[in-house]
């Protein structure tokens, strides 16, 4: 077998592909970005697949909303973390940035 769990790697392919569509949903519906969210962290849990760093960044982990950088979030670089504030519940939380470029 070429990967060590076929289902973890199909729940990430589904889970970047509710990201995706969470942030096109985002403008105009952010209700249902969030059910996206809701339901790709669903997925995660249930396939025992780790929602990737990169994506941890996008969302609020305690009220589940899609983040978008100047409309629903604040977020403060520092030099190796990126402090993330929630407008909408207040949650703040930080993720260190990632060292790959791009
Ligand atoms: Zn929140």
């Amino acid at each position: 077998m070429k990967s060590k769990n076929a289902r973890q790697e199909i729940a990430l392919e589904r889970i970047w592909r509710l990201f995706e569509l969470a942030e096109q949903e985002f403008e105009s519906c952010p209700e249902r970005s969030k059910r996206y969210i809701e339901l790709a962290r669903r997925i995660g849990s249930r396939n025992k697949a780790t929602i990737p760093a990169e994506l941890k960044k996008r969302y609020c982990k305690k009220c589940g909303a899609f983040l978008v950088k100047g409309k629903n979030a604040e977020m403060r670089e520092e030099e190796k973390w990126v402090e993330i504030t929630c407008r909408e519940c207040g949650f703040r939380f930080k993720k260190r940035k990632s060292l790959k470029v791009g």
